[in-house]
């Protein structure tokens, strides 16, 4: 039952044109709880240090996250810093610092085994093979990865990619674990090369996500932002409204998949307003509700009937 969630729960700096944060919360387990939670009521899964201060924690729960799979070991937080460009889909990151991730472990709580939907959440595939090995009774898993992971773990991420039903990955990301530059190619390579594969999602950053699978495709612009401070995070936000919204009306057929998609844009647009997931403390379901409203209402057309 419900939704369980593996990611890095990290400490983030962050330097944009429009600001800085300095250690503050983040990592990809961390974004995609925070957005699901809009939908569902997520289960984390994640380590962190003796330096992570408990009031994050507090504020996971604060939007009803499960934190019992979080643990917290001897040693630093996760930690990442990055700097993005006055186009902020540019960005370099400066500084990965592993620490209690390296010896990470991830042992799914006895009463989290069971979820029907699971996000493997950007972490080294050994660990998505693991968490993927503890669960039972899974209806669909989305996993997300990044270029670093395709670079230097292939046979791992393979066999990932053999065992869950969608797959988030940026332009970049799909390019390369393809080797085709043209997009639609690479989506319908990674549904040739694994069969149980069922949804390729490829997202545009500020331009929007696609979603490719055996029957078709689906597509949706960005939301054009008035503000954007930050857009770290914003892909596991997708990804967490995304699968939130899944786990929400327990199914994944075709109009439930596009609603998915509607609601992990949604969620993302916000997430990119402010530093860290400062946005979604103050986030409510209303103001969610009119973005996607007007997603829905800037793709609508009439047929061209002529
Ligand atoms: P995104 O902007 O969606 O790509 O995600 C940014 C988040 O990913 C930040 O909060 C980081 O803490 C986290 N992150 C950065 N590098 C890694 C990594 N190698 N593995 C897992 N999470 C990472």
């Amino acid at each position: 039952m419900g939704l369980l969630i593996v990611g890095t729960v990290a400490l983030d700096s962050v330097e944009t044109p429009f600001g800085k944060a300095d250690r503050v919360l983040g990592g990809s387990g961390t974004f995609a709880s925070f957005a699901a939670s809009f939908f569902s009521v997520p289960k984390l899964v994640g380590v962190v240090g003796e330096d992570f201060p408990e009031s994050y924690l507090e504020l996971l729960r604060s939007r009803a996250v499960d934190t019992a799979g979080v643990v917290k070991e001897k040693g630093k937080t996760f930690y990442w810093a990055g700097k993005y460009e006055t186009d902020v889909n540019v960005r370099t990151t400066l500084t990965t610092e592993l620490n209690v991730l390296q010896t990470f472990n991830p042992v799914i709580p006895e009463k989290f085994r069971d979820s029907s939907y699971l996000f493997l959440a950007n972490i080294d595939p050994k660990l998505q093979l693991k968490v993927l090995d503890q669960c039972s009774g899974l209806k669909f898993t989305v996993m997300d990865t990044m270029n670093y992971w395709i670079e230097n773990t292939r046979e791992a991420l393979d066999r990932v990619l053999g065992r869950v039903d969608a797959v988030l990955l940026n332009d970049e990301e799909a390019r390369m674990l393809t080797g085709t530059p043209v997009l639609q190619k690479a989506a319908d390579s990674i549904l040739k090369s694994f069969p149980s594969m069922k949804i390729v999602i490829i997202k545009k950053g500020e331009h929007g996500a696609m979603m490719f699978s055996r029957e078709g495709f689906f597509a949706l612009p960005g939301y054009p932002l008035d503000v954007v401070k930050d857009p770290t995070g914003a892909g596991d936000s997708f990804a967490g409204g995304f699968i939130g919204w899944i786990s929400r009306a327990d199914s994944t057929d075709e109009v439930t998949l596009r609603q998915a998609v509607a609601a992990g844009s949604a969620t993302a647009s916000f997430c990119c307003e402010d530093f860290s997931v400062d946005r979604f403390r103050t986030l409510d379901s209303s103001e969610l509700k009119r973005r996607a409203a007007s997603i829905r209402n800037c793709t609508e057309f009439a047929s061209l009937d002529w």
